[in-house]
């Protein structure tokens, strides 16, 4: 992913792996993952032969075997000793000097549910997720860098779930209408925030969050069936070389923590799951299509194929820099997850 950006000019898009550690509940699984350095992983059926040794022989269920190790690069892998702070601190903490330069900055978590999206995202008490270190460091800096005489801060936070816009800081919002103006899109009725501090927004996150269709952090599979979407709107007024004041565009952060990118699964008879999974798929083409058609810099970008992009079309066209999070679980029973989200992510590139 990152060899041909050496000669060309810098690709305004990151594409970083993360792969979270096995799980308590996980201790008779083995590695499908060994991350080879900062930059490649090996991934393969049982790429951690100790543990495969000890379980592989004649486990029936694993359909993977005979499958070959693959080497996949990216921008960044970051391997399950890594927390937060190392993924923010290596791949994020730029997008602050992005912004304050004028670039509008999307960062996603892309993987299927239970990969780890929310966790980096959002974190914990214990460990605070990338929201939390991007909104503080940007704080900071803004308050401190002398060039910046005022700035004002909007945010909201919505979901998309099954193609329907809802408002997360607005509780009976639903169905919310895209209306574009020009090359921005703006949604009818979406509610923004100037909040005060940085712990306002963590409180409104966490409302928010209570409202969503399917609670983030749920355990069970029906889980993560939305995209959820926080945005930030900044407007900063600066002095220039000459001490002439400069108000500079709005730039726009969004961080997006993505619907599970599972496959609707052809034995799944319920029929609201089959909808919101062909839902999910849509959206999440539609988003890598994008994605590469902006990295690739064609002229057609295809942001009318889904609510999501159509939303977001203003957040990464013209200016900006996107990084992509792809979260995987390193076990064997998420083999064919991992698989497509490592091609997923690869592709973007
Ligand atoms: P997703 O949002 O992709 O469905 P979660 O973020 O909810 O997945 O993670 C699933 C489970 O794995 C949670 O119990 C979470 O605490 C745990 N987990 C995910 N990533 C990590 C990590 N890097 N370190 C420790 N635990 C993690
Ligand atoms: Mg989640």
């Amino acid at each position: 992913a990152s060899s041909k950006s050496s000669a060309v000019q810098r690709a305004p898009l990151k594409v970083v792996v993360r792969v979270r550690p096995l799980l308590g509940n996980e201790a008779r699984a083995w590695n499908t993952i060994r991350v080879l350095s900062e930059q490649t992983l090996m991934f393969g059926p049982k790429v951690e032969n100790a543990a495969a040794d000890a379980w592989g022989h004649g486990f029936a269920g694993d359909g993977a075997r005979g499958n070959k190790d693959l080497i996949f690069s990216f921008d960044r892998v970051f391997g399950p000793d890594c927390n937060n702070r190392d993924v923010y601190g290596a791949s994020i903490q730029e997008t602050i000097s992005k912004l304050i330069d004028g670039f509008n900055c999307s960062i996603f978590a892309y993987g299927p549910t239970g990969s780890g999206k929310t966790h980096t995202m959002l974190g914990n008490p214990d460990e605070k997720g990338l929201i939390y270190l991007l909104l503080s460091d940007m704080y900071t800096r803004i308050q401190n860098e002398k060039s910046i005489i005022s700035f004002v801060i909007n945010i909201s936070y919505l979901e998309v779930y099954n193609e329907n816009v809802r408002d997360l800081l607005s509780p009976n919002s639903n169905c919310l209408k895209l209306q574009e103006d020009g090359s921005e899109i703006f949604v009818q009725g979406l509610r923004w925030f100037c909040p005060s501090s940085l712990e306002q927004v963590m409180l409104m996150l966490q409302n928010g969050n209570s409202q969503r269709t399917q609670h983030p952090t749920d355990a069970n599979a029906e889980s993560s069936r939305s995209h959820a979407v926080f945005q930030v709107r900044m407007k900063l007024t600066r002095k220039d070389e000459n001490g002439s004041v400069v108000s500079k565009n709005v730039v726009r952060l969004s961080m997006i923590d993505l619907a599970g990118s599972e496959r609707a699964a052809a034995n799944n008879n319920n029929a609201q799951r089959l909808h919101e999974g062909a839902n999910i798929n849509k959206s999440l083409l539609a988003l890598g299509n994008c994605i590469q058609s902006l990295a690739f810099g064609r002229n057609h970008v295809p942001y009318r194929d889904s609510k999501l992009t159509r939303l977001l079309k203003g957040a990464l066209g013209g200016n900006s820099y996107t990084v992509m999070i792809a979260n995987v679980s390193p076990s064997n029973r998420a083999y064919e997850e991992t698989c497509n989200t490592l091609r997923y992510a690869s592709r973007a590139k």
